[in-house]
């Protein structure tokens, strides 16, 4: 009976001890408020609670540069190229690369980019060529990821096609993107060569580089009060004077440093 009495005992001690972890775990990672995800801040000044990972590869695309562990992003981020590359699969447009999201935690990259600290953000290759990653190694970090300009800088080379055209206006047409990053010399081709609905090219914004990839931002989900948005895109389709700016010279300008001051619920 003794016998019996001690291992009912050693029984209940051990699920206690158990128990007791389990809570502790959970009061010091649950996000705030218990949300699901939650972002905070802005995309090149902010953090993300409950970020999920991208599938290392699914449906029509696989991710690129697998040692940088960039591939965490807001739920609705990931849903969003997931479906975007089943879109681009039904369409024979290429198997997608995709590069950096963000942290699991978001906050400020320690090197290639300002932004993509939210959540929100994720770069996709322009090389559509299945046979560029045939040889890639384990961490498919050796891929050439090919610039879609001519070497003297003006205009696009022959590796820029109609499929590159359709799979931005895909991305554009995706509810839940603000807006999408592309080399002005992009911006302005689909400017002469796009004709019907030209809805879609609002969203599309010249930005410096980005002639290897372009750059998929998401606007803030209503479940993230905290999230700051950027400025709304001026009405139309951006084929204007804020387009032809970007082919005159100007004088750089470096505007001074700014002391960047974190959100608090990012400085953990
Ligand atoms: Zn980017």
């Amino acid at each position: 009976m003794n016998f019996i009495l001690k291992a009912l005992f050693l029984i209940l001690m051990f699920f206690q001890a158990n128990y007791a972890v389990s809570a502790v775990n959970e009061t010091q990672f649950s996000p705030p408020n218990n949300s699901e995800a939650y972002v905070i801040g802005k995309t090149n000044n902010g953090c993300i609670f409950g970020a999920k990972a991208l599938p290392l590869q699914g449906n029509g695309y696989l991710l690129v540069h697998l040692e940088r562990q960039r591939y965490y992003g807001h739920p609705v981020l990931i849903q969003t190229l997931q479906e975007l590359a089943k879109q681009a699969q039904q369409q024979q447009l290429g198997i997608l690369q995709i590069g950096d999201l963000g942290q699991n935690r978001g906050g400020a990259l320690p090197f290639g980019h300002r932004s993509h600290q939210s959540g929100l953000d994720a770069d996709i290759w322009f090389n559509l060529n299945p046979k560029s990653y045939a040889n890639a190694n384990k961490q498919r970090s050796n891929i050439k990821q090919p610039s879609m300009l001519n070497p003297n800088g003006k205009g696009l080379n022959a590796m820029w096609t109609n499929k590159h055209r359709k799979l931005l206006e895909l991305a554009a047409n995706m509810p839940e993107v603000d807006r999408i990053f592309v080399n002005p010399h992009i911006k302005q081709d689909l400017c002469t060569t796009v004709t019907g609905n030209r809805q879609w090219l609002q969203k599309i914004r010249p930005w410096y580089y980005h002639d290897e990839h372009f750059h998929v931002r998401l606007r803030c989900p209503k479940s993230s009060p905290e999230c700051i948005k950027q400025a709304p895109i001026s009405a139309g389709d951006g084929c204007n004077a804020t387009l032809s700016w970007w082919f005159k010279k100007h004088p750089v300008t470096h505007s001074a440093k700014k002391k960047i001051k974190i959100p608090k619920a990012c400085q953990i």
